[in-house]
């Protein structure tokens, strides 16, 4: 199996989204890891996934 890696072009490009911070690989963890605020986001098929989230979902009262 070929063993394929991240091209380095893709962590300059890449920042994290909540502080834009750069982002270091975890090979151990196979994840992206923010160096700022150390939120890691999972790699899949070499495609880091940045949208998944937790958003928070606010209820409104409707009196
Ligand atoms: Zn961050």
């Amino acid at each position: 199996m070929p063993d394929e890696k991240l091209p380095a072009i893709l962590f300059e490009l890449l920042r994290c989204p909540a502080d834009m911070a750069k982002l270091d690989y975890d090979e151990e963890n196979n994840a992206l890891v923010c160096t700022e605020c150390g939120t890691s986001y999972p790699v899949e098929d070499n495609i880091p996934d940045m949208l998944t989230t937790d958003e928070d979902q606010g209820t409104t009262d409707d009196g």
